[in-house]
């Protein structure tokens, strides 16, 4: 069974070339263009990793982790912040909001599926 991953990101250029490098990794990908669809689409895949955007209009990364967080159903699923360059130096903001880990983008395309792995061997120990 292929490792199912969901991406949260307002930007289709983004979504496309997130996707195209998970689903060349083996991953099993869904993908989201907002939060409240993010949120929506979590609770009915249950997928076991989520690449969430910050800035997103209507719902953003934040308020979308914060839920899904909050929520027994979804609290286990791992969360990586997607941000802009200029927010880098919030990472304490976002691990504090319940991200489980963060990227900011430009994305390193090399350094994105390295974390989703890390966060796939996290879950099966247990962590
Ligand atoms: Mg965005």
């Amino acid at each position: 069974m292929p490792h199912r991953i969901l991406i949260v990101e307002d930007n289709e250029n983004n979504r496309i070339l997130f996707r195209d490098i998970l689903t060349f990794h083996g991953y099993e990908i869904a993908v989201a263009s907002d939060g409240m669809e993010g949120v929506a689409l979590a609770r009915e895949l249950l997928p076991e990793v989520i690449l969430m955007d910050i800035q997103m209009p209507d719902m953003d990364g934040m308020a979308a982790c914060r839920i899904l967080k909050g929520d027994p159903l979804t609290s286990g699923v791992k969360i990586i912040a997607l941000t802009s360059f200029a927010m880098r130096g919030d990472q304490e903001t976002f691990l504090a909001a319940g991200f489980d880990g963060y990227l900011s983008k430009p994305i390193d395309t090399r350094e994105l599926p390295l974390i989703v792995k890390g966060l796939l061997e996290q879950e099966m120990n247990g962590a």
